[in-house]
């Protein structure tokens, strides 16, 4: 998508106006004089439109189309509604009408428009731009198509959209500041879909090979982020034992991911370091899992191509900032020489783990991964995304991905900024749940069950990090439709779950920093 942000001045001219397939026009009751100020005499459509119980001027709403002297235009509204004052809420709402007027566009047109969007007034800065960059999210995520495994539509561009030119006319003195916010949020919604994308993949395509070789070719563009592969045997003179117990079972050659962007301004000393859980197909191994809804679990690699696309953005937007991203990738599967239960392994960090179900190796593989983390790059902190367990799904739903922290204030950050984006709910990391993982073999079993499972999942994690700053993001209920609800600007497949919260999180940090 090609975009540029001008002056609505040039509105005034209508020639230019008529350059355009539809206007898009932000609106509440107080910009109508700002239009007619432009020329643009919309009081009787918008009360027509009110009348007729089509619109109101409320966000979360979004017109019909509606022809005015010939030209198409879709009114989206723009009134925080009164009994949701909150800000979390309202950028919610502007997401969703961001979802239906993605869709009411693709009916609409059939080959990419051009659009206008006009933004005729802004009284509070940094809440209303807030709200149209959100709506373009919104407009953004919804726009997202992968159906090219389809024979018949392999040539097809997918939504009309993918290919549109918009412009945006927001009032002159604020231009600056919206090519600012939009360049944020198209740069950080294109990662996420890219991480949706390689998340539907088939994961007879998506590998572990396949994925570290596209992320290498990513890196060709973006060539700040420095990309290190190791393979089985590198990882083995490491001693993770833990990873690679889960790959024990599968043909298909594991990798273990590095990827790093160091700003040279950058605000931290060490690095924040996130890992992604990263099994490209998730059988169950030995305790395979039942045959009902196994074809979700290609979607069991989503935190690492959550990482990976993070760790992208924040280069592409060129944070000031110093980030590692880890990515173990595996498939877990049931073979002759695959592990199982009663099997002990030693992590890279000497602790032992005795398996129980080898359908917990999600936990097995992240061990490793924020074992490395501690030992060799000395982190300031550590995020972990992870599809990890049924259990948060039982607890949360689509709803909220589980937090889970050692450290207060990194959690509240978090939690805080998360109402603004993608929702999380803290759930306890109390050393008492280690009762759950005790064993007679060895330092922890890896499971125990269905009891408090994404409680006791995070508690043996929390065994891996040291006690550095360490939060943990299940995100297994939010990952991918269903469970997670179709939300009206996601739809079906893989939603990318943390990547938006993450990258806020990141500008942010930058932005207290500055
Ligand atoms: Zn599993």
């Amino acid at each position: 998508m090609e975009y540029e942000v001008i002056s609505t001045d040039l509105m005034k001219n209508e020639d230019e106006r008529k350059k355009f397939d539809v206007w898009i026009v932000f609106f509440k009751d107080e910009m109508l004089d700002s239009l007619r100020d432009m020329g643009l005499n919309l009081e009787k459509v918008i009360s027509y439109l009110k009348a007729s119980g089509n619109f109101e001027p409320l966000a979360g709403d979004v017109s019909s189309l509606v022809f005015v002297d010939g030209q198409a235009i879709v009114f989206v509204g723009f009134s925080p509604r009164t009994e949701e004052r909150d800000l979390g809420r309202t950028l919610e709402l502007m997401r969703i009408s961001g979802g239906l007027l993605s869709d009411k566009l693709k009916e609409s047109f059939k080959r990419s428009p051009k659009i206008g969007f006009l933004l005729p007034r802004i009284d509070n800065k940094e809440v209303e731009i807030k709200l149209l960059a959100t709506n373009v999210e919104g407009i953004l995520l919804k726009s997202f198509s992968d159906h090219y495994l389809k024979s018949k539509d392999r040539d097809k561009i997918g939504h009309p959209l993918n290919a549109a030119k918009i412009t945006f006319f927001v009032p002159h003195p604020f231009t600056t500041a919206v090519k600012q916010e939009l360049h944020q949020v198209i740069t950080m919604v294109k990662w996420t879909n890219r991480a949706r994308w390689l998340s539907n993949l088939p994961p007879n395509i998506a590998t572990p090979t396949f994925i570290a070789n596209k992320i290498t070719e990513f890196a060709k563009d973006i060539p700040s982020v420095h990309v290190e592969v190791l393979t089985e045997e590198e990882c083995q003179k490491l001693g993770m034992g833990s990873f690679l117990g889960v790959t024990r079972g599968t043909d298909e050659p594991a990798k273990f991911i590095k990827m790093e962007y160091r700003h040279e301004n950058a605000i931290n000393e060490k690095p924040f370091v996130f890992v992604g859980k990263g099994i490209t197909f998730d059988s169950g191994g030995i305790s395979l899992k039942g045959r009902e809804g196994m074809e979700r679990m290609k979607h069991d690699m989503q935190g690492a191509a959550v990482v990976q696309s993070l760790i992208f953005c924040v280069a592409e937007l060129e944070l000031p900032i110093h980030v590692i991203g880890i990515t173990p990738l595996t498939e877990n599967m049931p073979s002759g020489r695959a592990y199982k239960p009663a099997d002990v392994v030693t992590a890279l960090n000497g602790k032992t783990i005795e398996i129980i179900s080898t359908d917990s190796e999600g936990r097995m593989i992240l061990a490793d991964a924020l074992a490395y983390a501690v030992k060799y790059l000395d982190p300031e902190l550590i995020i972990d995304v992870a599809t990890l367990t049924g259990g948060v799904v039982v607890a949360l739903g689509g709803q909220a991905m589980g937090l889970f922290s050692n450290d207060e204030q990194l959690a509240r950050e978090l939690l805080e900024l998360s109402w603004m984006t993608e929702r999380a709910w803290r759930l306890p990391l109390w050393e008492e749940y280690d009762e759950y993982l005790k064993t007679d073999v060895a330092d922890f079993k890896n499971t125990a069950g269905m009891v408090a499972s994404p409680v006791n999942a995070a508690r043996l994690l929390s065994h891996f990090v040291d006690d550095r700053p360490w939060v943990h993001l299940d995100i297994a209920g939010m990952a991918w439709d269903p469970p997670a609800p179709r939300k009206k600007y996601l739809g079906k497949g893989a939603t990318g779950a943390a990547h938006r919260l993450l990258t806020r999180f990141l500008i942010r940090k930058c932005e207290e920093n500055h």
